[in-house]
């Protein structure tokens, strides 16, 4: 790390020299072919872990830098070409629907919140330090949100870390009533008044910091002069009642009720970032999360017809083991998959019809399910699988177990969502080729898969597992 006089000039050297090293990494794994996901995994192993530490130690880089690092990545992940899923989806973990491409500006954040836990936590010489130079932060605990980040002036890489924690706190939610309780008045964008957030400075020097300190022991909030009384602040009633309304409109909205004020929480806020154990992964996915659905789901369900449980089907593809067979479910759910109509867009194909019967439109779920080849194709399976593969289920097919890998009435085992995975892939492999996809073949295909999973699980040592997991489906792949 390169140290200079001027704290703002150090992150700008450092952080320009690690961007050239990346950019050359970049060139380096274009010329390979990977796919998405694939690109994704090797940004957060070999190229994030460049500059974790500097961003762990030194202050934040400026904006524009980062905004460029950023693009950079979407720029890699999808070879340079066109972003084929929008950037506030892809940010997103697979299990929400996404492709986990680091977020940077919540990724430093993240690193940053480590610093908060660690002032509770550590007990290293540094804090000392700290307590001398801004003796305030050590009111954390009580302060919260409240405390005066801009009259403490901390030098820039504290001023990171407590904006950090603020960014982080507009994310938490509470979620108990004790947890409300808890929770700081003042500088809380959560409680207003007249659109503003509130900060009394006599009330914080006369410890009235969070809601239960202006509440009675039955949860009722104080009169007027019942807090004169208690805590001697010079204020009026006005004030006071404003403040009380603010707080009562927020306790509107989060649905909860405080009945009595017995509780001893700690602030949700710093409840959270206390929990986190070891690194940062915890906050990053705190800050990251909000309301965006991708696209997907509603054309989906308009398609369809129906509703689907979007949390399942984003949690089969995480479990989904081969990289391969991943990107490929991605792909079928979020409506990339390369289908004759988008090729016939794109100048490849002439013909928008299905590749297997050459009647009906190509669609994804024409491909997969609706096409009579298709159809008689899973028949066969579901034939072999409920006469011969005593696996203790029943199997009755449909368009959602085969599109999304689950359906409500059907309860699954892991080897058999990999089966219907692997039989999709072979179908889009037919369908590439313009083949009618074969039961026949698909048995030797599987059995080709299994021997290759097998040899993976001697490997790993997990011979045992592997053959127990197995052992109901041998039958589908003798023909
Ligand atoms: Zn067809």
């Amino acid at each position: 790390i390169w140290f200079t006089s001027d704290m703002k000039q150090c992150e700008v050297i450092n952080f320009q020299e690690k961007f050239s090293e990346i950019k050359a990494l970049y060139k380096v794994w274009l010329k390979r072919q990977i796919t998405p996901l694939g690109r994704v995994a090797v940004l957060k192993s070999l190229i994030l872990s460049k500059i974790v530490y500097l961003w762990l130690l030194l202050p934040n880089p400026p904006d524009k830098l980062v905004d460029a690092l950023q693009k950079t990545m979407y720029k890699f992940v999808w070879n340079r070409k066109q972003d084929r899923i929008s950037r506030k989806i892809a940010i997103k973990s697979i299990a929400k629907g996404g492709l986990g491409i680091p977020k940077l500006r919540d990724y430093i954040n993240a690193l940053k919140l480590i610093w908060v836990r660690k002032l509770k936590t550590s007990d290293h010489k540094w804090k000392n330090i700290i307590k001398v130079t801004y003796p305030k932060v050590t009111l954390l605990e009580q302060l919260g949100s409240s405390l005066p980040i801009e009259e403490l002036h901390l030098n820039k890489f504290w001023n990171d870390v407590f904006q950090a924690y603020k960014q982080f706190g507009r994310k938490i939610k509470v979620e108990s009533s004790d947890e409300l309780a808890a929770e700081p008045i003042f500088c809380n964008d959560k409680i207003q008044v007249g659109n503003r957030s509130i900060c009394y400075k006599n009330w914080i020097d006369n410890k009235v910091f969070c809601i239960k300190n202006i509440l009675k022991e039955n949860g009722a909030f104080m009169t007027f002069n019942q807090f004169k009384e208690k805590y001697e602040i010079n204020t009026d009633c006005i004030t006071y009642i404003g403040c009380v309304q603010a707080i009562k409109s927020y306790i509107l909205k989060t649905g909860l009720t405080i009945d009595n004020n017995m509780s001893n929480h700690m602030i949700k806020t710093l409840k959270v970032i206390y929990s986190g154990q070891k690194g940062a992964r915890l906050y990053y996915e705190v800050l990251i999360q909000d309301a965006n659905k991708p696209k997907c789901c509603e054309k989906w369900e308009t398609k369809l017809n129906t509703d689907i449980n979007w949390n399942t089907s984003f949690k089969k593809i995480q479990k989904i083991r081969e990289i391969k067979l991943k990107w490929f479910q991605i792909r079928l759910v979020q409506r990339i998959l390369a289908t004759n109509v988008v090729l016939a867009h794109m100048g490849v194909e002439k013909d928008v019809t299905c590749s297997f019967c050459g009647k009906e439109r190509d669609a994804i779920e024409h491909i997969f399910w609706r096409c009579e080849h298709v159809k008689r194709f899973w028949e066969q399976l579901q034939t072999v699988v409920n006469n011969a593969c005593a696996n203790g289920l029943f199997v009755n097919l449909n368009e959602s177990i085969i599109l999304f890998g689950h359906d409500c009435s059907f309860k699954s085992d892991d080897t058999f969502d990999l089966i219907i995975l692997l039989a999709k892939f072979f179908i889009y492999k037919c369908k590439v080729k313009k083949n009618i996809p074969q039961f026949n073949l698909f048995r030797n295909y599987l059995k080709t898969a299994f021997e290759a999973y097998k040899y993976i699980a001697i490997i790993n040592m997990s011979y045992d597992k592997f053959t127990k997991e197995w052992q109901f489906y041998q039958t589908l792949m003798e023909s």
